[in-house]
């Protein structure tokens, strides 16, 4: 029986603060009929668009417009195979385009695409848009940037640790539009469980909030708040691009099964992993006690004993050595590594997720949100804004409260609708003219 999955979602895309235009696109398309949640499941799509003079927005534009059409009507035997299809049509929509007239010549777009399908999630990918996935505390991005930057660490020239400190910035290799051909990087299928949260974003969110921070907030208010205060703090801290969001909650989900790239080991090669330590500790512990019997009755010239029980000492000592030499060998086969595995803090990352992070509300940024609450207030005093200063008095309080008594969530609510009042007088006051 097919069950359609319930999934919250939330959409936010706006200009910045330095930017004269919004040349980002999204677009959301849920199956509502069983057959196309069967065959399509829903696409969510992140683009943003590049080019000059006024038609920044205009591969952005065609993008959402058209990759969504042909996603749904199209004969195609896999999702991954439908996606790329997808995405292939929409370079060309841009392409020819672009070469109908030479002032769109320059134009390009980034393209991620996420589709949350009976089988799992996939993705479609060109370009330094990001899709992250926030489950249990933790949040993964699941999209190699195709960036100046991240191909450094692709070449082994830094890692993922140190990469956001890498220049150029923004200087992306990869994007839909000025050629007939593009390499889409598809991945997938993802393990989706209900509570997961998928962000897509542009990089005007990523340029200025980080992986915890963007992890915290979407794990823990739901999409629309969550995608509203995601905003709101690219904006605080400079706006410096346009900022584009989408939060999906999956609510209810079908229950899946089959092989996931995921991160996490399975459970099976965990236990596997147990029970080798388990053996390895008995076969060294018996080694120890047969030879040490055996070198015993040699001490004291009886050969023969001694040599009938320090042979099965160096059996055991033998075996022992080929499961541990056999463990280091290939523990985690399916398993892919990351940064963020202890053993290997500065490796590459090469295979999705490609890197993670905490999502967990950290006091710091409470802290932060605290002060860029009250730093908007004084603003807004100094600028004569209509502020119901009763009001955000009493949010700031309950706001310390639920601080205090270690509530992070519900301290982050408060702090979310408190700046997001703020916010729309400062929108209002600084985008006027
Ligand atoms: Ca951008």
């Amino acid at each position: 029986m097919i069950i359609l999955p319930v999934i919250q979602y939330a959409s936010h895309t706006d200009v910045g603060m330095r930017r004269a235009a919004n040349q980002d696109a999204l677009v959301v398309k849920l199956s509502t009929e069983f057959s196309d949640w069967g065959q399509c499941g829903h696409l969510f799509t992140v683009a943003d668009g590049m080019g000059g003079h006024s038609v920044g927005d205009l591969a952005s534009r065609i993008t959402v417009e058209s990759l969504p059409l042909a996603y749904f009507k199209q004969e195609a035997e896999t999702v991954a195979e439908r996606l790329q299809n997808a995405i292939v049509a929409a370079n060309r929509a841009i392409n020819d385009k672009a070469r109908e007239n030479p002032e769109f010549a320059d134009m390009g777009t980034t393209c991620s695409s996420l589709v949350l399908t009976p089988n799992g999630a996939w993705i479609g990918h060109v370009g330094d848009s990001r899709i992250y996935r926030v489950r249990a505390g933790k949040i993964e991005q699941l999209t190699f940037d195709h960036s100046l930057q991240w191909e450094m660490v692709r070449q082994g020239k830094a890692t993922i640790d140190n990469v956001d400190m890498l220049h150029p910035r923004n200087v992306i290799t990869r994007c839909l539009g000025p050629d007939q051909n593009v390499e889409i990087d598809i991945e997938g299928p993802f393990h989706v469980l209900p509570g997961d949260h998928f962000v897509l974003c542009s990089d005007g969110l990523t340029g200025h909030l980080s992986d915890n921070e963007i992890g915290a907030i979407a794990g823990s208010l739901p999409p629309a708040d969550a995608a509203r205060l995601l905003v709101n703090l690219a904006n605080c801290r400079g706006g410096t691009d346009n900022v584009t969001v989408v939060v999906a909650r999956v609510e209810k989900y079908p229950r899946l099964s089959g092989e996931f790239v995921d991160l996490n080991p399975p459970a099976t090669a965990k236990k596997r992993q147990g029970n080798r330590k388990w053996v390895s500790t008995l076969f060294l512990g018996l080694f120890l006690l047969f030879g040490s019997i055996g070198l015993v009755l040699l001490a004291f010239g009886k050969t023969q004993p001694g040599l009938l029980t320090i042979c099965p000492a160096l059996i055991l000592g033998f075996m022992r050595f080929i499961i541990v030499t056999s463990g280091k060998a290939d523990d985690f086969p399916g398993e892919q590594t990351t940064a963020s595995q202890p053993n290997s803090p500065s490796m590459p990352a090469l295979k999705t997720p490609y890197r993670s992070a905490s999502a967990n509300i950290e006091p710091a940024f409470m802290e932060f949100l605290r002060e860029a609450q009250s730093e908007l207030t004084q603003a807004g005093q100094d600028n004569g804004w209509m502020l119901d200063m009763d009001e955000l008095g009493e949010i700031n309080r309950q706001a310390l409260l639920a601080f205090r008594h270690k509530k992070m969530e519900q301290c982050i609510r408060f702090r979310a609708q408190a700046i997001d009042e703020l916010m729309k007088e400062l929108y209002a006051h600084t985008r006027r003219n």
